[in-house]
């Protein structure tokens, strides 16, 4: 499959069309899920333009994962969570829904997890989380 340029992730990370970002450097990009599983859900993404994680050269993922590891512990803090859900989904067949990948940051237990790219959030209220995220990086 062809890396589709005009995905949703890809206009994100050109700053065409809006997200509530609480990370970037020239790499990756970190922002606010906007149909959250739980409160606090984030995205890490590489800028690499890769579908799935086994398209990703092993140098993105590996910095890629080092920036999960910041925002996971930022969160924790934060949001004063004790667990966290990371979760990849690659390929349509596995739900992937976005076709650029990324790695999802869930701030609950598996077993409290909200159905998967179906509500909308309050988008204020996602603004407030990421702030308290942010300002713990
Ligand atoms: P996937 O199913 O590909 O693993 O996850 C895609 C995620 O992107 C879903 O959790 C969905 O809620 C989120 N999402 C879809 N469209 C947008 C969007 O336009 N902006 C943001 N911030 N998240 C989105």
């Amino acid at each position: 499959m062809l890396y589709d340029d005009q995905n949703i992730f890809a206009r994100i990370i050109r700053n065409e069309i809006p997200a509530i970002k609480v990370y970037e450097d020239d790499q990756v990009l970190a922002f606010m899920d906007i149909m959250p599983q739980a409160e606090g859900h984030t995205l890490v993404i590489p800028k690499t333009p890769a579908i799935t994680l086994l398209d990703l050269p092993p140098d993105a993922a590996a910095y890629t994962i080092q920036i999960v590891q910041k925002i996971a512990k930022a969160m924790e803090k934060a949001l004063e969570v004790k667990g966290i859900v990371l979760m990849q989904l690659s390929g349509a067949s596995a739900g992937q829904t976005v076709p650029h990948v990324h790695f999802h940051l869930v701030p609950t237990s598996l077993h409290n997890l909200g159905k998967h790219a179906a509500q909308m959030g309050d988008q204020e209220k996602i603004k407030a989380l990421a702030e308290k995220i942010k300002a713990a990086l």
